[in-house]
């Protein structure tokens, strides 16, 4: 079974039981609406050895940083403001003493950065290698909630950054070569919880999530949930410096933020970001009614099926 085919079932599994006010599985986070106009975020993500991180290739304090930065990311991909984590980690014997305190000083300056409580979690020995695991709680006025499902055709598709850097940073790691600028970003993502914030409160935004598969993988995630297809146009793609399209479409681990946006408002929004973060959005595409993800050069859809990573 898949990834994808997996959450399916659990949702099928379980749909039949009370869900206690939450809007459940399929978002970036889960909600759930609080009297007096605000709601609570839920959010978790597994860092396993050997899978999302190699040991040698990483240090400690930045492993620290990256647990809970693509938590924080979920949280602002729905316009969230992330206030806690609870921190569950299973560590071998010779991860427990000086690795363990480098790790939590990385998660210490990341949730210091940020305001964020540890709150809880839980501590034990591995056999194998080193497991983290991270849920994070936001809060959010309820009318500043982003959702997958928002998308409408004739939005315009926008990041909120360039991609394809981490992407490229890990093909890096694997090729030995562990320290270039984009090994690092890959390394220690930067979670876009300001700029996530600022566009929940921003009406001409319908839906919002973050690009951890990448793009070609992410969009589709709009697509289902909005009802919707997408037409990306490959000249606009925001491909960061030095890196090849197709990393910048597909590679996974960017933490941008992906964006719908009203077409009529689009121009004061992205004027308004820039003014406000010294730094574009990029509009990349437009939603379509048509349900099918097309890759448009100048215009015209081109026979390219790219696919996404599949970041587990
Ligand atoms: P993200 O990349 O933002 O973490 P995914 O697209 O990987 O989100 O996950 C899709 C949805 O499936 C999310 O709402 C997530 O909470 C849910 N999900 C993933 N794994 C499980 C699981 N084992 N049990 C319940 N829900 C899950
Ligand atoms: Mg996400």
């Amino acid at each position: 079974m898949t990834e994808f085919g997996f959450i399916d079932h659990i949702r099928t599994l379980f749909a039949a039981l009370p869900d206690n006010g939450f809007e459940g599985i399929g978002d970036d986070c889960a909600v759930l609406p609080l009297q007096g106009g605000e709601s609570l975020l839920f959010t978790a993500d597994l860092l396993t050895e050997g899978v999302h991180f190699l040991r040698h290739a990483t240090t400690a304090r930045e492993l620290g940083c990256k647990s809970l930065a693509v938590n924080l990311s979920d949280v602002a991909a729905m316009g969230g403001r992330p206030v806690a984590t609870l921190l569950s980690i299973a560590l071998p014997a010779d991860a427990a003493g000086a690795w363990a305190e480098e790790f939590m000083e990385g998660y210490r300056a990341l949730s210091e950065e940020y305001g964020v409580a540890l709150i809880g979690g839980d501590t034990t020995a591995s056999k194998g290698g080193v497991t983290i695991n991270v849920t994070a709680i936001g809060r959010a006025a309820d009318g500043c909630i982003k959702r997958r499902s928002g998308a409408r055709p004739g939005d315009v598709l926008l990041t909120a950054g360039l991609l394809g850097e981490s992407g490229a940073g890990l093909q890096d790691l694997l090729q030995g070569r562990c320290d270039t600028p984009c090994a690092a970003i890959h390394r220690m993502p930067r979670p876009q919880v300001d700029e996530g914030l600022w566009l929940g409160t921003r009406s001409e935004v319908t839906a919002m999530m973050d690009l951890s598969d990448g793009l070609a993988s992410d969009v589709r995630h709009i697509m289902e949930c909005s009802g919707v297809g997408a037409d990306i146009d490959l000249e606009r793609i925001p491909t960061a410096p030095g890196i090849d399209l197709r990393t910048a479409a597909c590679a996974g681990e960017d933490y941008k933020l992906l964006l719908c946006a009203e077409a009529s408002g689009v121009d004061s929004l992205m004027e308004a970001f820039e003014a406000r973060f010294g730094a574009p959005l990029y509009p990349l595409g437009r939603i379509t009614g048509t349900h099918e993800l097309r890759w448009c050069e100048h215009g015209t859809p081109s026979p390219l099926d790219w696919q996404g990573s599949h970041h587990y």
